[in-house]
């Protein structure tokens, strides 16, 4: 399902002159990182407005629409990082790279911050990123060159049918990336017993969980 066209990128972009320098921000905080490699680590994350992948049991719903969130000057968001006090930026969505990110980073680099993305990689890559986590969407695959570049590749699981398309970007990825399935969280119960046998016979692959659910933070 296509919500948004991708000239909306363009068009809000033009109407602000510098590509990247306001962004539709949903959310701001600071919290522990809670799935994947860097499971347990505390980040700033920031949550952009705009995703037209439409994954039905997408738990970010309230993001998909960017122009129900303000456009926010993105040296305001920077002052925000800093006043944190952290070092790890986590920038996701929606999907962010409906977004030049070129501008941000450049901008967190400066400040010595470290740069994640969660991305579906359906869109241009944009932006320097200390690390790149990638979640291949079957309704929109990654665009470009993105796969080589991903340090981690995470496919959500619904069905057994997803470890099929698991594989298939194993494959498209680079031989350091790491490998994580996660469990659909409505679909826990049912598929956990699945990805954890297919885990024993798989052993490149980790399971990731989604612990911040546990933990109650955001
Ligand atoms: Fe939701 Fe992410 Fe899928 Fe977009 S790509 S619909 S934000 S899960």
């Amino acid at each position: 399902m296509k919500v948004f066209p991708k000239i909306m990128t363009i068009e809000l972009d033009s109407v602000n002159q510098l590509p990247g320098r306001k962004l539709p921000l949903v959310e701001e905080f600071l919290t522990l990182q809670g799935e994947g490699y860097h499971t347990g680590r505390a980040a700033y994350f920031i949550r952009l407005g705009g995703c037209d992948v439409g994954c039905s049991w997408c738990d970010s719903r309230f993001s998909w629409n960017p122009d129900l969130h303000s456009l926010v000057d993105t040296d305001m968001i920077i002052e925000h990082v800093i006043e944190s006090g952290t070092d790890s930026v986590v920038v996701t969505g929606g999907e962010p790279l409906m977004w030049d990110l070129d501008y941000l980073c450049r901008q967190l680099k400066l400040k010595n911050i470290n740069t994640f993305i969660e991305t579906s990689g359906a869109y241009k890559l944009s932006g320097v990123w200390d690390w790149i986590c990638l979640s291949p969407k079957k309704n929109m695959p990654p665009e470009g060159k993105i796969c080589e570049k991903a340090h981690e590749l995470k496919v959500i699981i619904q069905n057994k049918n997803d470890f099929e398309w698991a594989e298939k970007y194993r494959k498209l990825v680079n031989d350091e990336c790491r490998l994580f399935l996660q469990p659909e969280w409505s679909r826990f119960q049912i598929i956990i017993p699945e990805i954890v046998e297919y885990v024993k016979k798989n052993p490149a692959w980790r399971v990731s969980l989604q612990s911040h659910k546990y933990m109650h933070i955001p």
